[in-house]
């Protein structure tokens, strides 16, 4: 038995057999060919390629016009382009090397002679990309996104890319998942905790000990993986389990009140969500409303670009079902760790790059898309609109002049939409919490990101293992920014939520409360949890709390009086 510890970041406990995924590029095989052997391993090659290109030209056919469909040309003429065809046979016939060796090679020829710098630094990313799928089809390995995992799988990767995170977790067959790399706040990790799929991240080399079939259990509370374990283990995560699911049933009987504290004082619960079909779990777990659903994963799962139609239907599906409830749709935030099917940052910093709003004012053919189709949903229910980082104002009046165009085009055609949908941002850079007095007077609410906030402000990237312990919500600096996007929005009387995972915590509940925050979104299971606190508290002991916790100086020093003080008042809840 191998016990490992890494981030709990999805709870819950998974018992079932190991399912590896690896991402890393593949470990290729480098040996000689005999002379006899020459012709044959150069067939392997053009087969390889052959299937390469044919695989290329069929993404491209499913994806129509458009910037990914160029990508994909340029990636099918790479993968039959002479100088690297013609390079790798003459390394097999007069060196002798595999067929894998001398791709990699010629890979890696052409692309020193690159550089890296600009266009052509952007080439060598493509040309690694095509080298991979040669070398893929070399070794009869299928791309990740097209594996299924069996029954009672427990996924154990390296690293996930949210894109086959989205693919792999959705098909309802896995039942945990382990990554060696990987925090809390990634993508990857949120979709888990959507989809109830307990998740340990960052346990070090889960993928090198464990191996496929092998018994496997983990707690997604605790951060606790343990391979082959024995009888005994097992019986110890199963009775884990079922004090988890005796817990919960308890909390869901207040599933239809309202969260008001015995001063009087209501705070909205809403869902964050990735997928419709987690409106049915939003509803059995209380949700008031969708605080945040990110459409950026209606691009993730797929090849091609999504219809109008598509997008609409996705908006129309969960405005029916939550109707008369609240719905916030936030457009798409594309860029940074979440990118389509295949396709791979080019930027040297894709969380300080072309992602969220300025990815869509940079496309606005794609952006018009979702705008139109937001706006002929809004038919269906409660909708509110939703920008993601926003971190200056010239951001959200061009965003606005682009709705307004939208919305004349409806008119000229006669297609009906809501008249009056409010229209707010997200809080997640410095800038925006600094400046938030001026933002709040030209939109109609605020959400608070904080994974992003975090990010951002405390210099974390926040899917990197490494600096995960830095990642501390309850840091000075972070606590007086979201004061100051609270108090932004009071002043122009508009509202201020919060939807980074930092809302979902029962721990900092009080402290949110007291900041002033009108509604909190979160994972829909963690809902209960935060009701019940804020059912039992009064709002002025969390004002005295949160004055209290401020005075100190250090994050230590903040989480520590915070935890102490939120265990003592509600031991069952608070266990870390
Ligand atoms: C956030 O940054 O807090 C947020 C809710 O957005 P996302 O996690 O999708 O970046
Ligand atoms: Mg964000």
């Amino acid at each position: 038995m191998a016990r490992l510890t890494g981030i709990p970041a999805s709870p819950g406990v998974a018992i079932g057999r190991v399912f590896p995924v690896d991402r890393r590029r593949a470990r290729v095989p480098r040996y000689h060919v005999q002379p006899e052997q020459v012709e044959s391993e150069v067939a392997r090659l053009d087969a390889a390629v052959k299937a390469s290109v044919d695989q290329l030209r069929q993404i491209r056919q499913s994806l129509g016009e458009g910037e990914q469909s160029a990508i994909l040309e340029a990636h099918g003429l790479m993968a039959d382009d002479p100088t690297l065809l013609e390079g790798a046979r003459l390394l097999i016939r007069e060196e002798l090397l595999n067929a894998e060796w001398a791709v990699r090679r010629m890979v890696r020829d052409i692309s020193e002679k690159m550089g890296s710098d600009g266009y052509l630094g952007e080439r060598r990313a493509d040309l690694d990309e095509v080298g991979d799928r040669i070398v893929h089809n070399l070794m009869g390995e299928q791309p990740v996104s097209t594996v299924v995992p069996g029954d009672e799988a427990v996924i154990v990767a390296y690293d996930l890319q949210t894109a086959d995170a989205a693919v792999l977790l959705s098909s309802g067959k896995v039942k945990g998942l382990v990554t060696d790399f990987g925090s809390k706040t990634s993508h990857t990790a949120i979709l888990a905790r959507a989809l109830e799929i307990p998740c340990v991240m960052g346990a070090g080399q889960a993928s090198e000990i464990a191996r496929a079939g092998d018994l496997i259990a983990l707690d997604g509370n605790t951060g606790e993986v343990l391979v082959s374990p024995d009888h005994d283990e097992v019986l110890r995560f199963e009775t884990a389990r079922a004090e988890a699911k005796f817990r919960e049933a308890s909390l869901l009987e207040e599933r239809d009140l309202a969260a008001i504290t015995l001063d009087g004082r209501r705070v909205f619960l809403h869902a964050n969500i990735e997928f419709p079909e987690e409106v049915p779990s939003v509803l059995a777990h209380g949700g008031e409303g969708v605080g945040l659903y990110r459409t950026e994963f209606l691009y993730l799962n797929r090849e091609g670009l999504p219809s109008e139609e598509e997008h609409y239907k996705a908006y129309a599906s969960i405005l029916k079902q939550m109707a008369p409830r609240p719905v916030t749709i936030r457009t798409l935030d594309l860029g940074g760790d979440k990118l389509p099917i295949g396709h791979r940052s080019h930027e040297p910093n894709p969380a300080l790059g072309l992602r969220a709003i300025r990815f869509t004012l940079k496309h606005p053919q794609l952006f018009r898309t979702q705008i139109r189709a937001l706006l002929r949903s809004s038919v269906h229910g409660e909708l509110r609109i939703m920008l993601p980082m926003i971190a200056a104002l010239d951001e959200l009046r061009e965003a606005k002049a682009l709705f307004e165009a939208a919305r004349q085009e409806l008119r000229r055609e006669g297609t009906p939409f809501a008249e009056k949908i409010p229209l707010g941002i997200m809080l997640e850079t410095p800038a925006a919490a600094l400046a938030a007095d001026r933002l709040a007077r030209e939109c109609d609410f605020f959400s608070v990101g904080t994974n992003d906030l975090i990010q951002y402000s405390l210099a974390i990237d926040r899917g990197n293992r490494d600096v995960a312990y830095l990642y501390r919500p309850l840091h000075l600096g972070v606590l007086r920014m979201v004061q100051s996007a609270v108090d932004g929005a009071k002043a122009a009387g508009i509202e201020c939520a919060m939807c980074g995972e930092m809302a979902g915590d029962p721990a900092h509940a009080l402290v949110l409360l007291a900041l002033g925050l009108d509604s909190l979104s979160m994972n829909p299971a963690d809902i209960p949890p935060v009701k019940r606190v804020l059912r039992s508290a009064e709002l002025r002991d969390a004002k005295e709390l949160l004055e209290a916790a401020m005075n100190y100086s250090t994050v230590d020093e903040i989480e520590g009086y915070v935890l102490e003080q939120m265990r003592k008042r509600f031991p069952q809840l608070i266990t870390r």
